[in-house]
């Protein structure tokens, strides 16, 4: 079947059930969120002190199946976090996909190291682990310091793959690739909370996952972010480097080292936890979503991004791939301007002007996907 952006128009409308503007993603607050920041601004304990935290802290572990979870003030503050605990340092280069949110090239370069880039696969939109490892064997030797870029001579101390839009990557493949080249693998899981590759949660694979509950995600904190691990030491001092490095004492104010203050205030956590007691059925809807779309998508000449095999994902957000650069163009302006929102992908990261200059791969993929992703409106529907 041929379509126009009107018939997309009309499917999204209907999915919605509105005549006023979609947004492309927008939180649901239907359970104890209320009720819980209520008492949070009732007990005064608004801030860095309070129940909310350590419950929203297990309740992620639990339904992550990570053994402890830290929260943060942000997913970008959980990512630097992850990469510092796992022992990047300055000069070291860290591999990561082009086709992701800045966040991690951020967190990469607080800790004064470098991105590297290699491809995402067309099936899953995340790393591709075939150009991870042909990029490993043609470039680095193994030294008693570790994985050296043979080009820089630089070390590569992490790989950071992403779950692109709730999609679960190639991530077993990837951390089996990262134990034989001695490489620490942390895993952006920001967006995929909820999805699991064979069974396993996203975040759960590498030595440290990060997690975000930004305002626009799975669920929300209004801003917030986790890191999972099962690594006690890790875990450990991950707390004590997100709570200014803060000795405990009853009294007085003693700092191991220069830390952060990256930690999660009360009230925050507070609607975390009512909105956890919601992620099943954020996720059922969700999936209700994903499934309607494909069902239409289907019949026609639009590609729809469905769960990778082995994988269920949350369909964080929908995505479908046009044809050409020049038809999703013209669909990003047309769908836009009758008040759905719809998005491009983002800004491949080596063609920011701060990256420009980083290592990359042929980046085939990536190119080709950043030119005809669209992402369509996919809120859950909740009353
Ligand atoms: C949202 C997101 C993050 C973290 O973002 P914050 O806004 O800092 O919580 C990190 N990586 C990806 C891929 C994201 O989409």
């Amino acid at each position: 079947m041929e379509i126009g952006y009107q018939d997309i128009v009309k499917v999204i409308r209907d999915m919605y059930q509105t005549e006023e503007a979609i947004p492309l993603h927008e939180p649901k607050f239907t359970g104890n969120e209320k009720m819980y920041m209520s008492e949070c601004i009732e007990s005064t304990f608004v801030s860095s002190v309070g129940v909310y935290v350590d419950r929203f802290e297990q309740m992620v572990a639990d339904y992550t199946g990570a053994k402890y979870a830290i929260a943060t003030v942000n997913g970008t503050s959980a990512l630097h976090i992850a990469l510092l605990v796992a022992g990047v340092k300055d000069n070291d280069e860290v591999v990561t996909q082009p086709l992701s949110f800045i966040a991690i090239c951020c967190a990469i370069s607080y800790c004064r190291a470098k991105p590297i880039f290699v491809d995402v696969s067309r099936s899953t939109l995340g790393m591709s682990p075939d150009d991870l490892r042909q990029f490993l064997e043609a470039n680095t030797m193994q030294t008693s310091n570790g994985c050296i870029n043979k080009k820089t001579g630089r070390r590569i101390a992490a790989v950071v793959p992403m779950h692109t839009y709730g999609h679960p990557c190639r991530i077993d493949e990837i951390a089996a690739i990262c134990q034989e080249f001695g490489i620490a693998l942390v895993e952006d899981a920001a967006e995929s909370l909820g999805s699991t590759y064979k069974n396993r949660h996203t975040g759960t694979f590498g030595l440290l996952g990060a997690i975000s509950f930004n305002g626009n995600k799975t669920i929300t904190t209004g801003g917030g972010g986790m890191i999972i691990t099962d690594d006690q030491e890790l875990a450990k001092r991950a707390k004590h480097i997100t709570t200014t490095a803060k000795l405990p004492h009853p009294t007085e104010f003693i700092h191991s080292e220069v830390g952060f203050n990256y930690r999660m205030p009360n009230i925050n956590a507070a609607l975390g936890c009512a909105q956890m007691e919601k992620l099943g059925k954020l996720l059922a809807s969700k999936r209700a979503v994903s499934e309607e779309y494909k069902a239409f998508f289907e019949g026609t000449s639009i590609d729809y991004a469905s769960e990778p095999s082995e994988s269920v994902s949350n369909y964080w957000l929908n995505t479908i791939i046009l044809e050409s650069k020049s038809l999703r163009d013209r669909y990003l302006e047309e769908i836009n301007s009758v008040g759905v929102m719809v998005r491009p992908a983002w800004r491949l990261m080596d063609r920011l002007e701060m990256f420009k200059d980083c290592q990359t791969t042929e980046l085939t993929n990536a190119n080709w996907l950043v030119d005809r992703i669209l992402n369509i409106p996919s809120s859950a529907r909740l009353a």
